[in-house]
């Protein structure tokens, strides 16, 4: 999609040093991170949301990377939240997966 922000990341239209990429996904810190590691988790693909992801080995790829990252940013026990929004919730109409943490217990809601 021309005028996507993650988009043009993915095509390199904008800087952007990625925390992980392959053919299929990257990864890079939110721009606005509300924890100390906040990740964005994105198909290069343009997908809207998470709704209209139809592609079972997509999926699965999004899934192991997320767990990928989990270990990588070492948060296997520091408490972590992944959240995805979606069906209007969303800000980047461009599906993207976050991770965040660390997260105490208490502050979870
Ligand atoms: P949403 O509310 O759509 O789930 O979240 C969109 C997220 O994308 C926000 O947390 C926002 O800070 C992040 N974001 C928006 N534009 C950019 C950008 O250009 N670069 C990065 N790294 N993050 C962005
Ligand atoms: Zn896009």
């Amino acid at each position: 999609m021309d005028n996507c922000i993650f988009c043009k990341i993915g095509r390199r239209e904008i800087p952007k040093e990625f925390t992980f990429e392959d053919e299929d996904i990257m990864v890079f810190p939110d721009i606005n991170p509300v924890k100390p590691i906040h990740l964005l988790i994105i198909p290069k693909t343009h997908i809207k949301e998470f709704h209209a992801l139809d592609n079972p080995v997509l999926f699965e790829k999004l899934g192991k990377v997320i767990l990928q990252m989990i270990v990588k940013m070492e948060l296997q026990t520091k408490g972590y939240r992944v959240v995805i929004n979606g069906g209007g919730a969303q800000v980047v109409d461009h599906l993207h997966i976050h991770l965040m943490g660390p997260i105490a217990k208490a502050a979870s809601v």
